[in-house]
């Protein structure tokens, strides 16, 4: 599958920069989760000096290579840049990308003897990473315990058309190199199946599971979970599916594996069905628009009700028009069925994307009604020298929010076991 996005020309890169305001208060910077200094970056695009960039953007964030691409700019540095006001935002994150495709990580990174205690990561995914290197770059040896991939959803999962497999493996290799001392594959389910010398834990485990449709026919054969075909597709293989496929959801999940399974069969119906409209999708609107532009066409206002099958396969979804009622707990309007509005939609496949739930890991820790980890200002949880962070605490969420966690958490790790500041 061909990358969708190309990177910027020089020239491109080059009038994008100049048209930067260079911003004395860089409100791009602050609406950045890892607080890249943006105009710094750009500054040195139009130097010419793309080395001096990379190492800008690398000293506030490790993962680097998966932002370029993947971060949801029109969430964050983009949503705040001053120049919107003029005429358009800057187009940062392509930026950030320009500096990363046109430069290689650093070697022979010199770094500080590790010889302060084991840290124990558990979870190889964006905020364990971001955690290890800051941890490694104080002195310690992070331990990382990950019984899958090394680089968590953005490597496991991301479509290759977002995020190339070359790209991400190039990051994780480096990560690996230098700020881990050792990756265990043993699965963690409790604080006490770590044993040994561990000054302190980080758990990052990501949300494993994925939500499940409480309607008749789901345990059909042709339904399946949405990240199951995202990690088939992303380690190279086919996914399976007929050619008449049902996603349901309205989320980032939902809107991507709708397009990977278009990319894969253009000759293939991709329909989302969603139960609320267009502007209450939580998709971000560059993925929605992609997934238009190759073709995946959206059913709004449509709740599912039941899928049907033939011979113990699906044959299709029975789902009752909706119209939106007044806000629910999510604080957005809740789809409320017609009577009598029930039509069905012939399907060889349905693909269940509505959410991901927190695994029942680490009794110990206190969690909240969403089966959340609690953490303190210091992203401590209930159990002291025991710290958490990105997803496992803020429930689906993006890689440099992610990435934040890891850097705060490790600042705070060390403060615990050093005092002071
Ligand atoms: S807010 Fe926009 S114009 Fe200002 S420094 Fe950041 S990128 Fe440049």
């Amino acid at each position: 599958m061909e990358e969708i996005e190309k990177t910027l020309t020089k020239e491109q890169a080059l009038i994008e920069a100049e048209r930067c305001l260079y911003c004395y208060d860089a409100p791009c910077e602050k609406a950045c989760p890892a607080h890249v200094p943006i105009p710094e970056f750009i500054q040195s695009i139009r130097s010419g000096d793309l080395r001096g960039g990379r190492e800008i953007i690398e000293e506030a964030h490790p993962l680097i290579e998966s932002c370029g691409r993947i971060c949801p700019e029109e969430s964050f540095c983009q949503s705040a840049c001053t120049r919107a006001q003029i005429d358009s935002p800057i187009k940062i994150r392509e930026l950030h990308r320009y500096i990363t495709d046109h430069t290689d990580p650093a070697e022979n990174l010199e770094l500080p003897p590790a010889n302060k205690g084991k840290i124990a990561i558990i979870g190889g995914g964006p905020a364990g990473l971001a955690c290890a290197r800051e941890l490694r770059r104080m002195g310690y040896e992070p331990v990382v315990f990950e019984k899958k991939q090394l680089g968590g959803v953005p490597a496991q999962e991301i479509s290759p058309t977002r995020f190339p497999r070359e790209i991400e493996q190039k990051e994780v290799k480096f990560l690996h190199q230098y700020f881990i001392t050792d990756v265990k594959d043993g699965k963690v389910k409790s604080l006490s199946d770590i044993k040994g010398d561990y000054k302190a834990i980080f758990i990052a485990t990501g949300l494993i599971n994925e939500l499940d449709l409480d309607i008749p026919g789901v345990s059909l054969s042709g339904v399946h979970h949405a990240r199951e075909i995202l990690r088939r597709v992303k380690a190279g293989n086919n996914s399976g599916l007929g050619k008449r496929i049902g996603v349901i959801g309205g989320g980032n999940v939902a809107v991507e594996v709708a397009s990977v399974l278009m990319l894969e069969d253009p000759k293939r119906d991709v329909e989302v069905i969603y139960r609320r409209g267009l502007k209450e999708l939580k998709a971000f609107k560059k993925e929605i628009e992609e997934a238009i532009d190759v073709g995946v066409t959206f059913q709004f206002l449509a709740i599912p009700k039941e899928i049907k099958g033939e011979n113990g396969k699906v044959s299709g979804i029975v789902v009752t028009r909706a119209h939106l009622g007044e806000p629910d707990e999510s604080g957005r309007r809740h789809p409320e069925p017609i009577p009598n509005s029930n039509f069905f939609i012939p399907l060889s496949d349905v693909v269940i994307a509505i959410g991901q739930k927190a695994s029942d890991f680490f009794p110990e820790v206190e969690k909240d009604r969403k089966g959340l980890i609690k953490v303190n200002d210091d992203m401590m949880t209930s159990v002291k020298g025991v710290f958490a962070g990105g997803d496992i605490v803020r429930g689906a969420s993006t890689v440099v929010e992610s990435v934040a966690d890891g850097k705060k958490a490790a600042k705070a790790i060390v403060k615990f076991l050093e005092g002071g500041e």
